[in-house]
């Protein structure tokens, strides 16, 4: 799904009297969970001069402690990430097994 067609959605739930309601996400079809919406990044709201995989200030290159690049993070740029923060507090954090059959 691409930013514009999850607009879209959430669109149509505020034009239907939703746009108030608390956004989860849930995962793991398996073993549902759920949690709470803490908002979005993308690698481009990445500081400079910090490691990609262990978050380490970078001077130059390669971090020394994990053998990151900056070449490294490039791929992530693709992506605009939804970023779940944890379990609501006044909710179970076990998700809604059929959300996965009737997502759309
Ligand atoms: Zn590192």
């Amino acid at each position: 799904m691409i930013v514009r067609e999850l607009i879209e959605r959430l669109q149509e739930l505020a034009d239907a009297g939703r746009g108030d309601t608390e956004v989860m996400v849930v995962h793991q079809p398996r073993y549902p969970l759920q949690e709470t919406v803490g908002g979005v990044w993308t690698p481009e709201d990445e500081p400079m001069g910090h490691c990609g995989e262990c978050g380490r200030s970078l001077t130059e290159g390669e971090c020394p402690e994990c053998g990151w690049t900056p070449d490294d993070g490039k791929d992530d740029e693709r992506f605009v990430y939804i970023v779940a923060n944890g379990h609501h507090h006044a909710a179970s954090p076990y998700g809604p097994r059929r959300a996965f059959d009737e997502v759309c």
